[in-house]
């Protein structure tokens, strides 16, 4: 019982009162019911603490009622709520100011919005106002919403309604070097290497399981074929780029509007790129009069480690980046950043959002990027995640259903298989038991994938090595006790 409601009361009136159908996906088989947050715990109403390693799908970035951000929402609610845009208030300039500063010329104007959807649905109607021409084009796998407009743009069928979404959105093969047709250890920006290194004498080709030919073009199986340029080029790179071309001779006309791409897909798994993908597809996407736009909802505000913002680990500058869930610790604000440029082809009519920059969403907002700052939040996200990275690999090399592990930073995937001779995904409910397993041990994490195959580690930043050993071991008993149950 919690405040005199019994949980099966509370279920009740979420099946009759609210948004009955995420009953469906309710997280775990029997729903959590979270009452306190305090930096990487969370309390259930009964008391159990857990580790939270997913904060609400990367949304709680510092930490769950970080002291110093709710400081500022504290201070700022004593003062002013909300004015409407129709006024000016300091919060607002004040925030846009600091935020542009952090990101690279020319992108220096700023849209600010409630969530990640309504930034992606206004970045859509901005690269269509701008370019005149319709054609988005983004990754199989990939989400960027769920209003009707960015439902056509996300392409990850549990979020997909069986009715006409919004036109002209076109998805590509992502370029999954794990379950994509092409891959190499080389291709991906991570501390980790995707597949095992071979002990062949060139220690160039990397093997997955039969046999390999000692040349360029290493061929492993029929369907699957690894390509290793000695320099360290990525050649897999240049393959799906490939399929990215056959897109635009098959599926849009000669002009369009733009391309979308998260940095490291996030509900997709942290799926990431070959290296020098994201920049030749920007290159073709902009001599076809597109405008290029990083969804950094998940991977913004130092996630990655290496870098501030995901796209600088792919070395591009988008014509627009679109943020939400980190921007605010999970207070609800986000952002359309582009450059003035293209802003100017927005000003034709009124653009009006009532609580977009929000004084209490501009108060926390600031206060993010300056703990981030103060707390060292992107090297402690580097150096956490790298080690965790790191270890993860060791456990992938112990055990036959972990297939891969990747990402950068604490954007964490881990793509669980049945064997990984055939990599095929494990089946849900096996994922399901693992999961449920190592949340009665104390920790939370997420899942994703197109197949539900890959487990998310998306912590809020403020983890500790010591967390991370205790995961492990979770995760690790977690494993073996499903391998024993089999
Ligand atoms: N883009 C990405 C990459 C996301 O992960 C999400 C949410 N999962 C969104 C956009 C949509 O954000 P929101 O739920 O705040 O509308």
């Amino acid at each position: 019982e919690y405040k005199g409601m019994s949980k099966g009361q509370m279920m009740e009136i979420r099946r009759q009162n609210c948004n009955p159908v995420t009953m469906k996906i309710t997280y775990y088989k029997k729903p959590m019911f979270i009452h306190q947050g305090h930096m990487q715990w969370l309390w259930d109403v009964d008391g159990r603490r857990y580790l939270d390693l997913f904060a609400g799908v990367a949304t709680v970035s510092l930490g769950h009622c970080h002291p110093k951000v709710t400081a500022a929402a504290q201070k700022q609610l004593k003062t002013l709520w909300h004015t409407t845009n129709i006024y000016v208030h300091p919060t607002l300039h004040e925030y846009c100011e600091k935020l542009a500063s952090y990101l690279p010329d020319p992108l220096k104007v700023i849209y600010l919005t409630n969530s990640g959807s309504e930034a992606n649905d206004l970045a859509m109607l901005m690269a269509r106002l701008h370019t005149g021409n319709f054609d988005i084009i983004t990754f199989r796998g990939s989400y960027h919403g769920g209003t009707q407009q960015t439902m056509g743009l996300t392409s990850n069928m549990p979020y997909k309604y069986p009715i006409a979404t919004s036109s002209g959105c076109t998805h590509t093969m992502c370029p999954d070097v794990f379950r994509g047709p092409w891959g190499g250890s080389h291709c991906r920006d991570s501390p980790v290497q995707t597949i095992r290194d071979c002990s062949c004498a060139q220690g160039c080709c990397k093997a997955i399981n039969i046999a390999f030919i000692h040349t360029n073009l290493c061929i492993i199986t029929v369907t699957k074929i690894i390509f290793f340029d000695p320099t360290g080029h990525c050649m897999a790179s240049e393959q799906y780029i490939g399929q990215l071309k056959e897109t635009f001779a098959t599926s849009v006309p000669s002009r369009i509007a733009g391309f979308f791409a998260e940095p490291i897909q996030g509900m997709g798994g942290a799926v990431q790129y070959p290296k020098n993908y994201l920049k030749e597809a920007y290159k073709l996407v902009r001599e076809r009069g597109g405008i290029c736009i990083a969804d950094e909802v998940q991977t913004g505000f130092g996630r990655t480690g290496s870098h501030f913002w995901g796209f600088q680990g792919h070395e591009v500058i988008p014509d627009m980046v679109t943020m939400a869930k980190g921007i605010g610790n999970g207070f609800p604000i986000g952002a359309v950043v582009t450059t003035p440029e293209i802003a100017a082809s927005f000003g034709k009519a009124y653009h009006f959002n009532t609580f977009g920059g929000s004084p209490i969403a501009c108060a926390v907002a600031s206060s993010v990027l300056d703990t981030i700052k103060e707390d060292g939040i992107q090297q402690n996200s580097h150096n956490v995640g790298t080690y965790l990275l790191t270890e993860l690999a060791k456990l992938r090399d112990q055990h036959e259903i972990i297939g891969d592990v990747r990402g950068k930073g604490l954007q964490i995937g881990v793509e669980m298989v049945t064997d990984k001779v055939s990599r095929s995904p494990l089946s849900p409910e096996a994922m399901s038991e693992i999961f449920e397993d190592i949340k009665d041990m104390g920790v939370l994490i997420g899942k994703g994938g197109v197949y539900g195959q890959t487990f998310r580690i998306q912590p809020p930043m403020c983890i500790t090595k010591e967390d991370v050993d205790f995961f492990l071991a979770v995760f690790n008993k977690a494993i073996n006790n499903y391998v024993d149950r089999k």
